[in-house]
């Protein structure tokens, strides 16, 4: 079966509403050239609503960054999956290690996200990764799919995209050798069993135009989840180019 290729941009806590709509007009513009690759974009939940409507017109997908796992009640300052369907959202991350390790996201909590983004109509992004004391442990393995058998629980794991994102390669500018990288999505697809052909694993960590077309040349790299280079254009279109 051929994945297609999923090129997505955690814009993380970065820009005001006008700099999140002007980014999204050029990717969605310039993402035109490359049809054979889905592109989506995270903004900061302030810009969902307007980018949303920028990309009305487009194919480029809009994720949020984050959920609760209610759909609503006394959570102050939470997102719920149906608001996020309701701004106009096909995708949430969830499990972010920047969630994990800034704000106790667990794994458990993961998988409850995730069956309530699924019931709502939205499709998660499911981070897993190590830290770099953990690979130096060779405990990468048994971290990532302890991290995913509790992050999927029963689903179906064609309904959500996996992003394998080392924590030591995100945002320092080390990225994970492809062979390295390949090894743990070969193992993620093992882990999931008959199912793993038609579900998408992304690489994350300081993916850059530099690196992304030996990355995205590994056989289980199905995309990437893109920070620092997503926000600019220039940078993020040449990610795509190479997964094209
Ligand atoms: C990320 O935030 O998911 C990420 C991979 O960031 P960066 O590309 O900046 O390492």
């Amino acid at each position: 079966m051929t994945r297609r290729p999923l090129i997505a941009g955690n814009w993380k806590l970065n820009n005001t509403i006008t700099e999140s709509t002007d980014l999204a007009k050029a990717i969605a513009e310039g993402a035109q050239a490359f049809p054979s690759v889905d592109v989506l974009v995270a903004p900061v939940a302030t810009s969902l609503h307007a980018v949303a409507s920028t990309l009305s017109s487009s194919k480029v997908f809009l994720a949020a960054q984050h959920t609760h796992e209610a759909s609503s009640g006394a959570f102050t300052g939470e997102l719920s999956p149906p608001l996020i369907k309701d701004v106009g959202c096909s995708h949430c991350i969830v499990g972010h290690s920047e969630r994990r390790q800034l704000f106790g996201e667990t794994s458990e909590a993961v998988g409850a996200k995730v069956v309530a983004l699924l019931a709502a109509g939205v499709t998660p992004i499911v981070c897993v990764g190590e830290t770099l004391e953990e690979r130096e442990a060779n405990k990468t393995l048994e971290i990532v799919l302890e991290q995913l058998s509790l992050g999927l629980g029963d689903v179906d794991p064609t309904q959500v995209v996996i992003a394998y994102e080392p924590v030591w390669a995100i945002g320092t500018g080390r990225t994970a050798a492809p062979e390295d990288a390949q090894a743990v999505h070969a193992a993620i697809r093992a882990k999931i069993g008959h199912l793993a052909q038609g579900t998408r694993i992304l690489y994350g960590g300081s993916v850059k135009p530099g690196n992304a077309a030996e990355l995205m040349a590994q056989p289980d790299i199905d995309g990437a989840l893109v920070g620092g280079a997503s926000l600019k254009a220039e940078s993020f279109l040449s990610i795509i180019e190479a997964a094209s």
